[in-house]
């Protein structure tokens, strides 16, 4: 699968088209830059400035919002991209702004190192998935966001700013997850550990039982997660927690029937087929999550916490007062099962705990987050709007990479430190060169 985005170029001289991962966005940037060092970027700022083009450093397309998308100048990340110092001492790394988040888990490990805590996925750059709160699953350990110590911002003027919790402290709360609306990133410092072992157990379980004992789950699991199969009342629960190993992977076949065939292969066929007949897929979702059985295995914390994703999807998800999650969640499956729709792809429960980021969407509040999905083709309007309808009921606020349709207005009200931000924003870009139509509608003007 071709990870990256495109940008493809319609004719000798015409303009670029740059698409997202998703096929859901796409726009046409008046120029398509390279830097290779700070100093190139910096020019290329200035030059932009000058030429009253806006700019926007993009990661690897795998927002589904048109957070990454311009008309201006777009910046991409591949040449500013590598380890660039490893403080055994202080337990940090310090990587350049593009660098992916799977070259930066094998440059870990193979030093015997690691971050505490990722996403599904690590095709994302380091700097991408932070400005959009990319996430895990913790109790205690927060998105990777969090996990950030220290960062270097190019601004608006052209200056190159060094943040942490001793420089600059106002824009390190802000700018570790800045949607892009700040400067741009091109450095990180993160907090790293001697690597570790975790031991997932995957587990079915009824929707009744899962949502019942919920609370119970996070409370006694380093890393809760579960699955809900819509027309079911199936889930498959994943709970990851650290213990002593060693590796114990699960065998090559068993891998490649979950891993491969199931979560991948299969399900794309199961999905192409709910796509045009999608009458079946109440059907084939009983079917399907029932195959699915328990197993346990033990391995070093990128393999257990990501895995590859082939079949292309859209998603929405919300972040919720995690008190509610759970009514929220109940409220859905009424809702998909009064309504006519058909889904075919599981919904993904997740936590996180409070963090003190700006606009993280975990700052200050314990958290739960619900995430609905849709087979790329599918429509997915109706489905997305009735869950968002219940997700703002109870407060949501929504993944700033994922498709949402709330505004400036709404995002004030459930982010109480949206003004600083805001006020961040005017002081550090006041003429919008790092602006978009997406942080238009969702920052204001
Ligand atoms: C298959 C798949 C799985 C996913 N799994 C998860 C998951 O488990 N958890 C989760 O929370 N999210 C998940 N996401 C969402 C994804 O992690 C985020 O949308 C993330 O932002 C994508 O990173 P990217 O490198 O592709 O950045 P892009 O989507 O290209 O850009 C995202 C934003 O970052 C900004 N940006 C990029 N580089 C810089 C820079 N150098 N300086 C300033 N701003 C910059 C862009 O301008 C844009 O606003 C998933 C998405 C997909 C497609």
């Amino acid at each position: 699968m071709a990870q990256t985005p495109t940008v493809r170029t319609a004719g000798k001289s015409g303009p670029a088209e740059w698409r997202n991962w998703a096929g859901n966005v796409r726009a046409r940037p008046t120029r398509v830059v390279t830097p290779a060092s700070v100093g190139e970027l910096q020019e290329a700022v200035r030059r932009a400035s000058e030429e009253g083009l806006r700019v926007k450093a993009v990661g690897t397309g795998h927002s589904f919002t048109a957070a990454a998308a311009t008309d201006g100048v777009l910046v991409r990340p591949q040449a500013l991209a590598g380890i660039k110092e490893v403080d055994r001492a202080a337990g940090t790394v310090t990587v350049a702004a593009g660098t992916v988040l799977k070259d930066l888990n094998l440059a870990l490990a193979a030093q015997g190192l690691s971050l505490t805590n990722m996403g599904d996925i690590m095709e994302q750059t380091v700097s991408g998935a932070t400005s959009t709160g990319t996430h895990g699953t913790g109790r205690e350990s927060a998105s990777i966001a969090a996990q950030i110590r220290a960062l270097e911002l190019v601004t608006a003027d052209g200056r190159l700013l060094h943040c942490s919790d001793k420089e600059n402290r106002e824009v390190f709360a802000a700018a570790r997850l800045g949607i892009g609306a700040l400067g741009i990133v091109t450095s990180l410092t993160f907090a790293v550990e001697p690597l570790f072992f975790l031991t997932a157990r995957e587990e079915p379980m009824g929707f009744d039982r899962v949502t019942a004992e919920f609370d119970e789950h996070v409370a006694e699991n380093e890393h809760f997660e579960f699955y809900w199969f819509p027309h079911t009342g199936n889930c498959n629960t994943k709970r990851n927690n650290r213990s002593q190993g060693p590796a114990a992977p699960p065998g090559p076949v068993s891998a490649w029937i979950e891993d491969e065939l199931l979560s991948n292969g299969v399900f794309q066929a199961v999905n192409s087929i709910g796509r045009a007949v999608p009458a079946a897929i109440p059907g084939i979702a009983k079917v399907a999550s029932r195959a699915l059985s328990a197993r346990t295995y033990t391995d070093i914390p990128y393999k257990v916490f990501t895995s590859p994703r082939r079949v292309r999807f859209v998603e929405m998800e919300y972040a919720l007062p995690r008190e509610n999650a759970m009514a929220a969640l109940r409220e859905l499956k009424a809702t998909v099962e009064r309504s006519g729709l058909r889904i075919s792809f599981p919904v993904e429960v997740r936590t996180a705990p409070a963090d003190d980021i700006t606009l993280s969407t975990a700052s200050g509040r314990e958290t739960a987050y619900i995430a609905v999905h849709m087979y790329r083709g599918t429509p997915y309007r109706a489905y997305f709007t009735a869950a968002e309808r219940i997700f703002t009921e109870y407060g949501g606020r929504p993944h700033w990479g994922k498709v949402h349709t709330r505004d400036a207005e709404y995002l004030a009200g459930v982010y109480p430190r949206f003004g600083e931000f805001a006020a961040l924003r005017d002081r550090l870009d006041p003429d919008r060169l790092f602006g978009n139509d997406y942080l238009r509608r969702v920052l204001g003007a």
